[in-house]
């Protein structure tokens, strides 16, 4: 099926509880707002305005489109439990690669972090193994990446990966630092 907006509004319901669960950070629904349209990535949040948006052309099984709603759901609740992450991310990326893998490690840890949260809704869901794979080609593959670090450093224990949110840039530059 392909996305719509309809979908979206559903899925973000549904899966908010599984999001929270997981990540153990709480999402904020009040107003937010969905766009089905032809945007450069599969799918962005923008905090300020609680925007979701979804690439038009974005399509899968309900599995598939409802863990990658749960990514954009779980950026929702990063930026709206951790007071000031928005403010420090535009400052870091102000100065930092445009480039997705030279990007900041704060944004490793943000994107790394959704994956890890993506991955594990989707576990949840039940996917198909082979249809995912498939659909994953499409996905950033530095994500996976920032994800496997977090996993394997923290064995996905959340208490200690939401303290990362508010720890020292260089504390996060150490743990991401390539090898
Ligand atoms: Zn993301």
């Amino acid at each position: 099926m392909i996305i719509t907006e309809d979908f979206a509004r559903k899925a973000i319901l549904e899966v908010a509880p599984l999001v929270e669960d997981i990540g153990k950070l709480k999402t904020e629904l009040d107003n937010y707002e969905i766009h089905v349209k032809n945007i450069p990535s599969q799918a962005s949040y923008l905090p300020p305005f609680k925007l979701f948006s979804f690439n038009n052309a974005l399509s899968g099984n309900k599995v598939y489109l409802k863990s990658v709603i749960s990514h954009e759901l779980f950026h929702n609740a990063q930026f709206s439990t951790i007071k000031d992450l928005w403010k420090r991310h535009l400052n870091i990326n102000q100065i930092s690669s445009k480039q997705l893998e030279n990007r900041s490690s704060l944004t490793k840890l943000i994107e790394g972090d959704a994956t890890f949260v993506e991955m594990e809704v989707e576990k949840v869901l039940q996917n198909n193994i082979l249809a995912r794979q498939f659909d994953r080609l499409k996905f950033p593959k530095y994500y996976k990446s920032w994800e496997n670090i977090l996993r394997k450093k923290f064995s996905g224990k959340r208490k200690d990966i939401n303290e990362l949110y508010t720890a020292p840039i260089e504390e996060l530059n150490k743990i991401f630092k390539s090898d």
